[in-house]
């Protein structure tokens, strides 16, 4: 006779109830199956682990000597990549989809946690296990909103599933990560994209309403490396909004406060990391944190260009200054804030330069909210890198 897993006495929450981290709940979906019994352990917002985790994946955790580790986490490898043919309708290049793809076609996983969006709302998380090309192609492109990837994890046991792929955000994996063991899988493989500034679908209205033209044609957005925010719309066309011109003051509350107290930009737990914020404008920037990571990558080398990363100018006064402006939330005219970033994007940080102005951006911010909002959480969940990545600064109280 087996014994059942404990958690599989434990009752998933009600979608209404209130969460065990309450306003911090990043809406991962552990919490809405039997995975539950583990929140505690698991739970990015009640347990930061990030040190130990990386230590079990990764075989060593950050090297606090080494500013590299700092910022980008346990790495072996990095470059700017980009596909050769972009898949249409993708967030970037499709580098994402298209190893995903590779995996299911090869036969290296049996199935693909990933996320599509509801029929009726192009920006709702619709979180799926994949078992085609097709149905990975429909998760394609960001969702925008916090999102219950793991809402799935119910049906990877009893599917009997024992190769997967998964694909999330930090706070996802670090739960994911958590409850590994749990799974009963033979092999995991996890694809982590970095993450910032999520919010609710009812914030993503407020942020789409306050800061574009057209809120109800926008298909896609990202903040992009030319200190701009990059709206696509319906018809093809796109609009520029300058960060230096967003309304900070009506857009301080919108982020989830679980994105403002996030110190896992760079998503620390995945094998491998696919965004952009380390590469030059048009390219894709990739993390290979382990051999599982290099084996991943490998698939898609023959459909990928790539060089290797860049780094040049220096952010610091930049996040120095910008630091008490974003607490005071002062927005600047149109015009001053278009001028500035043409200044900015000539003379301003690039490559991995951009990615530490971004990385020091969010967590001199995220690290006040803690502070200010959560103080007896302040020490335990601020990992070590982060503090170090903060101490350079001078912070108001
Ligand atoms: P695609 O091939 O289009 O695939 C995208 C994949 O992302 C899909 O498989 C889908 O399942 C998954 N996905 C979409 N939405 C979510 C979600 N809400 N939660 C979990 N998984 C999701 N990169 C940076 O370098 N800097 C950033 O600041 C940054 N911010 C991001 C914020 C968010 C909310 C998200 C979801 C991603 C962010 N990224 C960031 C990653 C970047 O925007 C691209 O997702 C990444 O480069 C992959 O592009 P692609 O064309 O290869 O992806």
């Amino acid at each position: 006779m087996t014994l059942a897993h404990p958690h599989k006495k434990a009752k998933a929450l009600k979608s209404s109830s209130r969460r065990p981290a309450k306003e911090l709940c990043s809406e991962c979906g552990l919490c809405d199956t039997y995975y539950i019994h583990y929140v505690k352990d698991a739970c990015a917002f009640l347990n930061q682990q990030i040190a130990a985790l990386e230590e079990t994946v990764h075989g060593r955790s950050r090297d606090l000597e080494n500013q590299d580790d700092w910022y980008f986490g346990v790495s072996q490898d990095m470059m700017a990549a980009r596909k050769k043919e972009p898949i249409p309708g993708a967030q970037w290049t499709g580098i994402v989809s298209a190893i995903a793809i590779e995996m299911l076609n090869r036969g290296m996983v049996e199935g693909v946690v990933c996320v599509q969006n509801s029929e009726d709302d192009r920006f709702q998380p619709k979180p799926v296990i994949a078992r085609t090309p097709e149905d990975i192609l429909a998760a394609r492109v960001n969702k925008p909103t916090l999102s219950p990837n793991l809402s799935i994890l119910e049906e990877i046991e009893q599917s009997g599933m024992k190769r997967l792929l998964a694909i999330g955000v930090g706070c996802q994996i670090q739960a994911l990560r958590a409850v590994e063991q749990q799974l009963g899988l033979e092999k995991l493989y996890v694809l982590g994209t970095p993450c910032t500034d999520n919010v609710t679908r009812a914030g993503l209205q407020k942020f789409l309403d306050t800061t574009s033209r057209s809120p109800d044609t926008v298909v896609y957005y990202e903040f992009m490396q030319d200190f701009k925010v990059h709206f696509k719309h319906e018809d093809g066309s796109t609009e520029l909004v300058p960060f230096f011109g967003l309304k900070t003051n009506e857009l301080k509350d919108v982020f989830a406060p679980s994105c403002l107290s996030c110190f896992d930009y760079v998503n620390s737990l995945s094998d491998l990391v696919v965004g952009y914020m380390g590469a030059p404008f048009g390219w894709q920037w990739i993390v290979v944190r382990n051999d599982r990571g290099q084996e991943m990558l490998d698939l898609v080398q023959d459909q990928i260009e790539t060089q290797p990363v860049m780094s040049q100018g220096d952010r610091k006064n930049a996040v120095q200054q910008s630091i008490p402006a974003y607490d005071k939330g002062v927005t600047l005219p149109m015009w001053a804030a278009k001028l500035m970033g043409v200044v900015i994007e000539k003379i301003g940080p690039k490559g991995l330069e951009y990615a530490r102005f971004s990385i020091d951006s969010h967590f001199t911010r995220n690290y006040l909210y803690v502070k200010r909002n959560y103080p007896e959480k302040l020490e335990q969940h601020v990992p070590d890198y982060a503090k170090r990545i903060v101490g350079q600064y001078k912070l108001p109280d």
